[in-house]
């Protein structure tokens, strides 16, 4: 057995709240690295840019269209957005039909059909595959390839 010192590493065994974790911050990372915008100094978890759906500066959060509750779609990247909190809970939240249509609009009808269709399978998380997606889809966007 290798002795792995960072939590990031491939492949580690870790427990569901680990992995949870580890997925959910990685995710937001590519989500906000995505929309172009930046980590706050100190806080991993803070960041500012343009928000996706208004374009304004500021601090912004990470929004699922279906609920991160539905575990098959909490990590999936075209289930995720960078919203301000005014957008995320004053527009997405309360305007379920409208946040629909913008999602559509921004995946196109066969990646939202698709998404639409992950959602009523749900079924069991692979943590090592989700984690495998999450850090290629970075390295894409690290490097400048686009998606
Ligand atoms: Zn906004």
């Amino acid at each position: 057995m290798i002795a792995v010192g960072r939590a990031g590493e491939p492949g580690m065994k870790r427990s569901v709240t680990e992995w949870k974790r580890r997925l959910d911050g990685l995710c937001r990372e590519v989500v906000m690295r995505r929309a172009g915008a930046s980590r706050a100094d100190g806080n991993p978890e803070q960041w500012y840019g343009a928000c996706e759906h208004c374009q304004k500066q500021g601090w912004l959060q990470w929004c699922h269209f279906a609920s991160r509750r539905f575990s098959a779609l909490r990590w999936n990247l075209d289930n995720c957005f960078a919203l301000r909190a005014g957008c995320h809970y004053g527009w997405a939240h309360q305007q379920p039909s409208e946040f629909a249509a913008w999602v559509e609009e921004r995946l196109g009808p066969k990646r939202y059909a698709a998404l639409r269709m992950r959602l009523k399978t749900p079924g069991k998380v692979d943590y090592g595959a989700t984690e495998a997606y999450l850090l290629l889809a970075k390295q894409r966007i690290v490097n400048g390839g686009g998606d």
